[in-house]
């Protein structure tokens, strides 16, 4: 199985559509979405279309949960909590229905799907270190699970000896038979790891190899739609500085 792996796309269409150009150079077997496809940026409702059609396990993320109403705004920070109410205005009843049915988690043979974290998927908790990702660990029974949320790609390993410990992201990671991994994937949309190039993963189960990918796109298109859209000048900015 050969699986790509996206998240955050965060109504990026410009960024989206670079990254599936890649994925269709590829030989993959199926495309998965770990959550995040709104907020933020200026197409939500094209966004939430595509990955309709294209991928096929699609995972719920906090924004998305946030622009159907069901996560509190108050948690946002206040440039969110304005993209939110704007991704509310422009979404259709039917693109709200398509949120409405992302699951929370999901498993695909030996790999744990998730937005945030697989011991508290609801609570939107942050896995950004070795003491945040030991707990989780022990809530999801295969080799690896994957996740988004920070918008930052990062690989986490636990070794026969229950010791977790990060490891740098370089392009590629040879996994280890001996040890289990929560891998980050970082984000499509808004990557925030000074890199202002889309981010997303592929996985090999055969190889037991994780590719890290990073696209460019137009970034300055995506800032003209914002503007356009009266989105806050913060959000724009952020996306050429990638953080
Ligand atoms: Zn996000």
């Amino acid at each position: 199985m050969r699986l790509a792996i996206i998240s955050d796309i965060h109504g990026n269409l410009e960024a989206l559509e670079q990254v599936f150009k890649r994925i269709e150079a590829e030989k993959v077997s199926r495309i998965v979405c770990l959550g995040d496809v709104v907020g933020y940026g200026p197409f939500p409702g094209e966004c939430i279309r595509r990955i309709r059609t294209a991928a096929e396990i699609l995972i719920l993320g906090n924004h998305d949960d946030a622009v159907i109403g069901r996560t509190d705004v108050r948690d946002f920070n206040v440039h969110a909590r304005a993209a939110v109410r704007w991704t509310r205005e422009v979404l259709t009843e039917e693109d709200r229905a398509e949120l409405a049915i992302y699951r929370i988690d999901a498993d695909l043979g030996d790999v744990h799907l998730v937005h945030g974290s697989p011991a508290s998927p609801r609570m939107w908790d942050y896995i950004l270190s070795p003491v945040d990702a030991r707990p989780n660990f022990s809530a999801f029974a295969g080799r690896i699970c994957f996740i988004g949320h920070t918008h930052s790609a990062a690989v986490f390993e636990m070794d026969e000896d229950q010791i977790v410990q990060s490891r740098r992201v370089t392009r590629e990671l040879i996994l280890s038979s001996h040890s289990r991994y929560i891998i980050n994937v970082g984000s499509v949309g808004q990557p925030r790891d000074s890199n202002p190039d889309a981010a997303f993963a592929f996985y090999d189960d055969e190889r037991a190899r994780v590719e890290f990918v990073r696209v460019a796109y137009d970034v300055s298109k995506t800032q003209a739609a914002m503007e356009k859209a009266g989105l806050p000048h913060f959000l724009i900015k952020r996306l050429q500085l990638g953080h």
